[in-house]
């Protein structure tokens, strides 16, 4: 039976396989965070982090408090890390047993204010080697030691940073630098601090390519939703999530009509016209409009014509034998997934999946 609407399915089997993938290529006293930013990826965070945890994951990460907020109003109990927190996010961050990363020297003036009564507060403190977004630098632990040795309200748990380009070989030589300086940093913490911290470094692609480097944790994100940002390692993950859409409606239009705003399409011969239920409001950019991309139709392509509206889209099934109510597959694990959608329009299966929008309803297959 065919779901009448456009919806997401969410294979929690296939979660749980890359999540075995992923630790298989990792020591088994390394432990591993499960990044679920952005609603999961575009997948969904509560049903996600609720099988992560039953799978006993060490470490949960959000991007923003207010997704940390949210796991723990469902009942997760698993560490959170808050990878970018703002300083008016500490009282929550605390209420809600949230532990930040603290990355500048701004917002740990912002958490030392809330964290004067607390005891031992864990915290991950980043630092920048090379990608030049968020961290300290080399030259900022002394600074670091002035501020937070004296005092038994904080505790660092983690000191981390981030590769910017761990799943390109041409850049092999820009990783191995980061991965000096944060071996360097890390030497000139325990030489000021007299204490060897903890340490995390990689993200998908590092456990894939460089998982030497693995240290205490590591952070995988994209792995787990199924997407391994190479087609060597594709075939060893399985996408979690599938995209699906049925036709609205059909017209026969003859040559010279139009189809949509601003009569995007003008029909070169007769062709047969598909309306799908899904638009630019669910995560379907008008950059995807105009034969740029394509979905999938009883196994057929069918692309996309005129410009893409905000709740629905047409598509040329001249060539397709289709009817109304027909499924439309637009990502799935065997016709088309996220990576070979996101290249039609010059994406990554990053974007696609987490800009799918909240209103596409989201079915768990257990
Ligand atoms: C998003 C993010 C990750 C996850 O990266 P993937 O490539 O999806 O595995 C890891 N670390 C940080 C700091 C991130 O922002």
């Amino acid at each position: 039976m065919i779901i009448q609407n456009t919806h997401i399915e969410i294979n929690l089997k296939n979660l749980e396989h890359n999540l075995n993938f992923i630790r298989s290529k990792i020591s088994e006293k390394t432990k591993i965070l499960c990044v679920v930013k952005a609603f999961g990826y575009g997948s969904e965070p509560i049903e996600i982090a609720k099988r992560l945890e039953d799978n006993k994951v060490d470490y949960l990460a959000v991007a923003y408090s207010n997704e940390g907020i949210e796991l723990r109003k469902s009942g997760i109990t698993t560490p959170i890390l808050v990878l970018h927190p703002q300083t008016d996010d500490f009282d929550e961050i605390v209420k809600y047993q949230l532990e930040p990363n603290i990355y500048s020297f701004r917002i740990l003036e912002s958490f030392l204010k809330k964290s004067g009564n607390l005891k031992e507060y864990p915290f991950h403190l980043k630092f920048n080697t090379g990608l030049n977004r968020l961290g300290f630098s080399f030259s900022d632990v002394e600074d670091i030691y002035k501020k937070i040795s004296c005092l038994q309200s904080v505790k660092i748990k983690y000191i981390f940073s981030h590769l910017g380009a761990s799943e390109d070989f041409n850049e092999k030589d820009f990783t191995q630098n980061q991965i000096k300086l944060f071996e360097k940093i890390s030497e000139k913490m325990s030489t000021i601090f007299q204490e060897n911290f903890k340490k995390h470094l990689l993200n998908t692609s590092g456990v894939m390519n460089y998982s030497k480097f693995q240290y205490d944790m590591v952070r995988t994100g994209i792995g787990l939703y199924g997407y391994g940002n190479d087609d060597k390692y594709e075939k060893f993950f399985k996408p979690v999530l599938s995209l699906k859409s049925i036709i609205s409606q059909i017209h026969e239009i003859k040559k010279g009509d139009s189809v949509g705003y601003n009569r995007g399409f003008i029909a070169a011969k007769d062709t047969r016209v598909g309306i799908i239920p899904i638009g630019h409001a669910d995560g379907i950019s008008r950059s995807f409009g105009n034969g740029r991309s394509s979905f999938i139709i009883n196994g057929m392509k069918a692309s996309i014509i005129g410009n893409v509206c905000m709740d629905m889209l047409m598509v040329d099934i001249s060539k397709i034998q289709c009817a109304e109510g027909d499924e439309v597959i637009i990502i799935d694990s065997n016709s088309q997934n996220a990576d070979q959608l996101a290249k039609q329009n010059s994406s990554i299966s990053y974007e696609v999946l987490t800009s799918l929008s909240n209103r596409i309803k989201r079915i768990f297959i257990k």
